[in-house]
């Protein structure tokens, strides 16, 4: 007899075989060479209604609306990371369309490090494949589709929220290990968003050794409810499976059955794959697991070989810094719209930030001042400084004009493209239009 899915189910599937940072590094092709295997053995493509497409190549325009190549994208950007990100764009247009009632897209390279700008490849990351899709999306269905973002990957999402930082039609979740114990530091409890999208962004650290009761958890107590109250069009599950028990970077304990539970209950419309690097114990399981929870099947029988139910055991010290900090974050949510926007961030005008960010693959340091103009009619224009060492490109600047900016905000845009173009001490000025769809630069 032959089984057939609950819900439609589309397959992207991009190895890479030909792409890897090095031969060794653990992201490399194997990641998913052993999945594909267990999707074969398991006749998974055998179910009416799961059926696999072939992703598309990301255009030049797919990757300019979303990032700031410096110097431009023919210098930063590789076919495999066009056709990753074509990947993500496939499995979105398909689900956008009513081809199919989810998609999950197994691709790699990998994307939710690589930031709004981009000097290099970081985390592994080079350009953020969920967003340049989401933004594809707003280009062809329209601006105003809410979205949120689920990311479960064991590292924080940075570069996902660095982008959608101060978006208000994204709401940005990522669940990680404890950024004071793991790359890239960073995803702590208060850091909520920018002036424009304050409460927006959601950061649940979850402590080392986490089991899948601490992840199911803040499922049911925090990301369930907020999701309810966001009421988004999409919701992307950024599925990252690195907080897995065998994963050789990290110090998580979810299972393959925590990942599925959570997929079955989330019940995403995407899922895009992101880091995991327990090629053989892990990546075949929980990308099976997923797979079957998204299309509304019986996942209960998929365990990995090594698995024993004492995995699931956590800690009671897990279990109540884990419900103090979404208490914390409820309570954040619930009151994000009463917030004084510019007493919160002590000013009337623009809202500064500086930091550096740190390349880790690219072995790049960037230095960034960002500016968003605390605006009350809408989310505010965004000036970006940067300059990165090692690099011949010097300082740049680039004006970001995001959907769904007022006229006021669009015009003192253009005219400070125009100053900085007349200034010496930038070596490139961008303008980023997403109203119009363009990516000025002036060298
Ligand atoms: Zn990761
Ligand atoms: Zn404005």
């Amino acid at each position: 007899m032959r089984i057939n899915a609950k819900k439609k189910l589309g397959l992207i599937f991009f190895p890479a075989f030909d792409w890897a940072i090095s031969p060794t590094h653990p992201e490399r092709e194997e990641r998913l060479l052993y999945t594909k295997d267990q999707i074969l053995e398991e006749g998974i493509l055998d179910i009416g209604g799961i059926r696999e497409y072939n992703p598309i190549i990301a255009s030049k325009e797919d990757v300019e609306r979303t990032h700031i190549c410096v110097p431009d994208i023919d210098n930063i950007v590789t076919m495999p990371h066009l056709i990753s990100a074509g990947g993500a764009i496939k499995a979105g247009e398909l689900v956008m369309e009513g081809e199919v009632d989810k998609a999950f897209a197994i691709i790699r390279p990998p994307g939710h490090h690589a930031f709004q700008v981009v000097h290099g490849a970081r985390g592994f990351c080079t350009i953020n494949n969920e967003a340049i899709m989401v933004e594809h999306l707003r280009q062809r269905y329209g601006s105003d589709l809410k979205i949120a973002f689920v990311d479960t990957d064991a590292h924080h999402a940075d570069g996902t929220q660095n982008i959608y930082y101060n978006d208000p039609n994204v709401l940005h979740i990522s669940l990680h290990q404890d950024g004071r114990t793991l790359y890239p530091g960073t995803g702590f409890v208060d850091d909520l968003g920018g002036p424009g999208a304050y409460g927006r962004t959601i950061n649940l650290p979850l402590p080392p050794n986490t089991t899948d009761e601490g992840l199911l958890y803040s499922l049911d107590n925090l990301i369930l409810p907020i999701l309810d109250d966001f009421k988004p069009d999409l919701v992307i599950n950024a599925a990252g499976q690195d907080n897995h028990y065998s994963d050789p970077l990290t110090n998580m304990s979810i299972s393959a059955q925590g990942y599925a539970e959570l997929n079955a209950k989330l019940d995403p419309d995407l899922a895009i794959l992101q880091g995991g690097y327990s090629i053989e114990a892990a990546l075949p399981y929980v990308n099976v697991g997923i797979i079957l929870a998204m299309a509304g099947l019986d996942y209960s029988q998929i365990k990995e070989p090594d698995y024993h139910p004492s995995i699931k055991k956590q800690s009671p010290k897990i279990t109540d810094t884990i419900k103090k900090d979404v208490e914390k974050l409820l309570k954040a949510w619930e009151n994000k719209d009463k917030v004084d926007i510019q007493k919160k961030f002590n000013s009337k005008d623009y809202y500064t930030t500086k930091r550096n960010i740190y390349y880790d693959t690219a072995n790049i340091t960037e230095n960034q001042e960002v500016k968003i103009k605390i605006c009350a009619d809408c989310a505010g224009l965004m000036i970006i400084d940067s300059v990165a060492r090692p690099s011949s490109h010097g300082k740049i600047r680039a004006i970001i004009i995001p959907h769904n900016l007022c006229e006021d905000c669009c015009n003192l845009g253009y005219q400070e493209y125009q100053r900085a173009k007349d200034r010496s001490q930038f070596k490139i000025v961008y303008l980023q239009d997403k109203r119009k769809d363009e990516l000025l630069s002036f060298k």
